[in-house]
This record gives C-alpha cells, structure tokens and sequence, in this order.
C-alpha cells in the first residue's frame, strides 16, 4: 500500500496578528508549524503503516522554510518527503493548490491513499482535500472518524455527520479527509528526529511536473481575498464586584437594575 499525506504549514495561529490597515496576516513573527489538523492524517497513515508496511510519502506546497515540517512528519515515521516550491505557485487559492499537489500525487505514481486534514487553520476552506479527488479521479471520503477495514481494493470508513456517524464503503485509490476523532498524534521519536535531520527532501518546482500554466499561481487562481477583517465586539460585558460580604445585597440590586433596564428582566416585588 503506499500512502500520500498532504500537509501545509501555517502561522501558530496564538501568534497571528492582522493588520488593520490591508486587512492580511502578519505572518513575520509567528512560528510556521504542520497544521493542527494533519497531525490526525499523519498518524491514521502511521497506524496503517504498523498494520500493513505501507509506504508513506509526505507533500507540502510552500516556501522554503515549509522543508521544517516535512522533517517534523519524518521524524513522526513517514517514510520520505516532497517538497514543492516555485514562485510560480505564489497566491495559489484552493483549485490551483489542490491542481498542483495532485500533479504531484501522479508524478509519485500508485498512490493508493490520499490522507488529508479535514481543513487548514489559516484558509480554513477545508477544500483542497476533495479538490484533489476531484483532479485525481479518485474516490473522496470526507470527515473520516474512523476505519474499519482497508483492503487492497477498497476501505470502510466512519464519517462524522451532523446527525452522528456515517458508515461508508469507498473504492481505492481513494482520498480520505480526516477528523480528530480518528486517533490521537504521536509525538516524534529521537530516532525520527536523527533521519529527518539526514534526510535531503526532494524540491519539486514547475518545470519538474507536467503542468497547465493556467491552472498555476495567481493567474491560476479564480478566488480573490477581497478583505479580511477581524470580528467587531458589539456587545460589552457590565461587571459588578462585591468583596465584601456586607455589599452584596448592593451588588445584586445594582445587577438587577441592569438587566431590567435592558428588558431582560420583569421586576417582581418580594413580599
Ligand atoms: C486568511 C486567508 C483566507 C483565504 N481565503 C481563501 C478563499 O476564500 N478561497 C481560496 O480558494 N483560498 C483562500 N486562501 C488561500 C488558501 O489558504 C490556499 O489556497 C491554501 O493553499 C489551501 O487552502 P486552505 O488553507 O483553505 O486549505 P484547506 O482546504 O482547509 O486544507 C485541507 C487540507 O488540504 C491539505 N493542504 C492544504 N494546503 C496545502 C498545501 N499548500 N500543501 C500541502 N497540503 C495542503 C492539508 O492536508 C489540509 O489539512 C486564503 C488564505 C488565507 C491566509
């Protein structure tokens, strides 16, 4: 069985800050890390290599320092690593980053498993999983919670749907979007950390794959990020102390006062 798993690197989101005046991210400053949430598609891929001696091959399309998390998922036991990059990829949206890392995908060849994270926690459009069935061709199985049974041909799989769970059967080679639920990381091993320090992770750019420039990049990409803006409080909170035992019966007036004069309480006198 051989095994891709997509992973991106995004800002630590504790750190990230917007800038108010254009509306983007400051990304200088905060650390690049391996999106929370492939972390769960990197160890369903392990859990199935420790049954099956499945081989994994570990992608990411990003600048250069994004090489760190490709050694992050080495280090975790995936097998080898690709690393795609090339100013032509730049401003890539969903369809051209799902477009290109499936080039990749077929450039590596026999891939029977597509193992995604559910969404990323920067775009956070949860597209480029079933973006990749899409262009491979592949069957898709969004919101993973669980396998069942993987065979050479095809795999059970648990979804995680609003109403509960939802069992399904899906044909290999397939794409599998995966959730939390689906077994907890594992953390890389001191071993693990040795090769990837060792390893040279592959840099694919534009010339290494057999691309359609119009699918590429910025032209390539039909999405515009008009304006991104931070939520605005439009409620403030009314906070009323009372250290003193003695002032509490002040405290709670003052408290009820409030809530009446907001009408969300009918006053009642206590007889
Ligand atoms: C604030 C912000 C808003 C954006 N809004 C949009 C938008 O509205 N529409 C749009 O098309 N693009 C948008 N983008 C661009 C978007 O981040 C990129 O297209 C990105 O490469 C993929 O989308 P995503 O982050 O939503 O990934 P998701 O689709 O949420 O990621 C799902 C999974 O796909 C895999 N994956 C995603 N990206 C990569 C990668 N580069 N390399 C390897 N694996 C990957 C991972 O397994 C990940 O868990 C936005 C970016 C930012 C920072």
């Amino acid at each position: 069985m051989y095994i891709v798993v997509p992973i991106k690197q995004v800002p630590e989101t504790s750190n990230v800050k917007m800038d108010r005046e254009t509306g983007t991210m400051i990304r200088s400053g905060s650390d690049a890390i391996v999106n929370p949430l492939d972390l769960y598609a990197l160890e369903t891929a392990l859990r199935i290599k420790e049954k099956t001696g499945a081989r994994i091959t570990v992608l990411t399309m990003g600048p250069a320092n994004a090489a760190k998390v490709l050694k992050e998922a080495i280090a975790m036991g995936c097998d080898d690593a690709v690393h795609l990059s090339d100013r032509a990829f730049g401003g890539s949206d969903t369809w051209a980053t799902s477009y290109t890392l499936a080039e990749a995908i077929k450039k590596l060849g026999n891939v029977d498993l597509v193992i995604a994270g559910e969404r990323a926690t920067d775009g956070d459009t949860g597209q480029v999983g079933p973006g990749l069935a899409s262009w491979l061709s592949m069957s898709l199985v969004t919101y993973t919670s669980a396998i069942e049974e993987l065979t050479d041909t095809y795999i059970v799989a648990e979804r995680l749907v609003e109403e509960g769970y939802q069992k399904v059967k899906a044909m290999l080679p397939s794409v599998l979007t995966v959730v939390k639920e689906i077994a907890s990381p594992r953390l890389p091993t001191l071993r693990g950390k040795k090769r990837a320090m060792a390893m040279d992770i592959p840099l694919w750019g534009a010339l290494d794959l057999n691309l359609d420039s119009t699918n590429l990049g910025l032209l390539g990409s039909p999405t515009r990020v008009v304006k991104i803006e931070s939520p605005k409080l439009t409620r403030s909170c009314k906070v009323v102390t009372a250290s003193e035992e003695e002032a509490i019966p002040g405290a709670v007036d003052e408290l009820l006062q409030f809530l009446s004069s907001k009408d969300l309480l009918t006053m009642r006198k206590v007889k």
